[in-house]
């Protein structure tokens, strides 16, 4: 964000409750005086200087020198409190100035902090906080209870660890080279790069990869971040002037660098050139590069040629939809986690229903776990099947892949399978391709891009391409749409057989 932006952004947000804190002043002060002291609220600004002041230091800074609550507000100062007073006596030669800079920096008014010493319940506040009169040692902390979120990578999801991850036939070979990457920084395999459909636990297995690395030592410099914000991040820096410095010593010092959804790096040339470099000087000091990508990189479109071949330079490994067993097992963890007693049986039948990724059979499990939550009842088979019968009847016709839509579309026209899917270009092969691809998106699930890989490794694009065109024939050819039905009636018969 601009700077520009950033100060329109402050002036929408705060002029107005500015505008409104002085005039509640102004009122109170003409009539009712004794109120007015009861008035002030500056609490808006100290939850923004706050977060500005989160983003600015360590987490570690964060976590030992920010356990500081909003009490209330007076005339020029905001009451905070602290747990006791030798931690009041730390913050206040610390970050009682910085805070009061910032804080008058946004208010534009100079307001003062004054401190309240005030026990805590151990269970509201959730950082490893010394809460006593002693300063607390690595032990105390140690023996904490909330040592993990103490140590909270910033950038990385505390439960996308391997602790949570279920092994199966499906991810067996990713997960067991990332717990070995996890343990070889750098010399294993570099860059390791995890491809495959949406859902299937490709965040969840490099952001692991990253926990576990950071569990075992903090000092290492992890950078866990999504193709999308690097980009941004890089236009941010050319737009604003920022120093490339900046950018290139935060990446190219990385000792672990994560990023996720690559393939949102195509087109995107001057992206493409930094982080090429960005990779070739992690490379040459044997810096672990982790990578995730919706598609094998060769199906890469407008992805420059020595970019690609960096990735294919290390494993690049995928991962499949689970099978039966595997969707159990996970089912079986997420229930564990929630500690809510959810019969066999019932897991039993979303593992059987929801066959096409994770999230899926997550978002499955979450609607039942809610609605035990607020109709306190316990799950039962009935219940699941009421409650997920608009999500089952999807994976029915879930069960319509790709190929048997290609299969009954190329038989239909007499092509063969490889014909449908290939390069040719010819009127006899282009116009049923685009009427199968507009058919997979009529029926089925499947995203513009899924489709794309499966025909062939093609552009999205061009898929939304294939069914305008469709679209546009349909509007002038009723015909073709009895064409569509039957072909869609026997795609649905042959799948159930299946
Ligand atoms: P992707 O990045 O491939 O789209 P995610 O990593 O976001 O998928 O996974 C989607 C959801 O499924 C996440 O909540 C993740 O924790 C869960 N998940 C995926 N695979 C597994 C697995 N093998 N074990 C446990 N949970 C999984
Ligand atoms: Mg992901």
């Amino acid at each position: 964000m601009s700077i520009d932006d950033e100060l329109q952004k402050k002036t929408f947000f705060y002029v107005p409750f500015l505008l409104l804190t002085h005039c509640v002043l102004i009122v109170d002060n003409l009539w009712i005086n004794e109120v007015a002291m009861t008035n002030w609220d500056y609490s808006v600004f100290w939850h923004e200087a706050m977060k500005q002041i989160h983003q600015e230091i360590s987490e570690q800074e964060w976590a030992m020198w920010f356990n500081i609550e909003y009490e209330s507000s007076e005339e020029n100062s905001v009451i905070v409190s602290v747990p006791s007073s030798f931690y009041k006596d730390q913050v206040s030669q610390r970050s009682q100035s910085r805070i009061e800079t910032k804080i008058q920096e946004i208010s534009g008014l100079p307001l003062h902090l004054e401190f309240i010493v005030k026990k805590r319940d151990a269970h509201v506040k959730d950082r490893a906080i010394p809460d006593t009169e002693t300063k607390p040692t690595q032990q105390a902390l140690k023996t904490s209870s909330q040592v993990q979120e103490f140590s909270k990578h910033h950038q990385l999801m505390e439960h996308y660890c391997f602790e949570s991850y279920v092994i199966g036939d499906n991810n067996m070979f990713a997960s067991n080279a990332a717990i070995a990457i996890s343990k070889n920084l750098g010399t294993l395999y570099n860059p390791f790069l995890i491809y495959g459909g949406v859902g299937l636990g490709k965040t969840h297995l490099m952001q692991s990869i990253g926990n576990a690395v950071w569990k075992a030592n903090q000092k290492t410099k992890i950078i866990c971040v999504t193709a999308e914000s690097f980009t941004n991040e890089f236009i941010d820096m050319i737009h604003t002037k920022k120093s490339p410095q900046d950018f290139k010593n935060k990446y190219r010092t990385a000792d672990l660098l994560l990023i996720d959804d690559i393939h949102f790096f195509q087109e995107k040339e001057g992206t493409q050139e930094e982080l090429f470099h960005t990779f070739e000087a992690l490379y040459g000091s044997n810096k672990q590069m982790v990578f995730t990508c919706d598609r094998p990189v060769s199906e890469l479109k407008n992805f420059s040629d020595r970019l690609r071949s960096r990735f294919e330079r290390g494993l690049n490994v995928d991962l499949q939809p689970p099978n039966y067993e595997t969707r159990f097992a996970i089912l079986k963890k997420k229930c564990d986690n929630h500690k809510k007693p959810i019969p066999g049986e019932v897991l039993d039948i979303i593992a059987k229903n929801i066959t096409s990724n994770v999230r899926d059979l997550e978002a499955a499990l979450m609607k039942l776990l809610a609605y035990s939550d607020l109709v306190k009842k316990d799950i039962t088979v009935e219940i699941a099947q009421n409650q997920l019968k608009d999500i089952f009847s999807q994976p029915k016709q879930g069960n319509i892949t790709q190929e048997i839509i290609m299969k009954v579309v190329a038989d239909y026209f007499n092509l063969s399978l490889n014909e449908i899917k290939g390069k040719k270009k010819t009127k006899a092969v282009v116009f049923p391709r685009q009427l199968a691809m507009y058919i997979t998106r009529e029926i089925t699930e499947f995203s513009t891009t899924e489709v794309g890989i499966e025909f062939g490794g093609r552009d999205h694009t061009t898929v939304m391409h294939s069914c305008q065109k469709i679209e546009e024939k349909l509007k002038s050819d009723p015909m073709l749409d009895t064409t569509v039905q039957k072909l869609i009636r026997t795609i649905k018969e042959t799948s159930t057989k299946n």
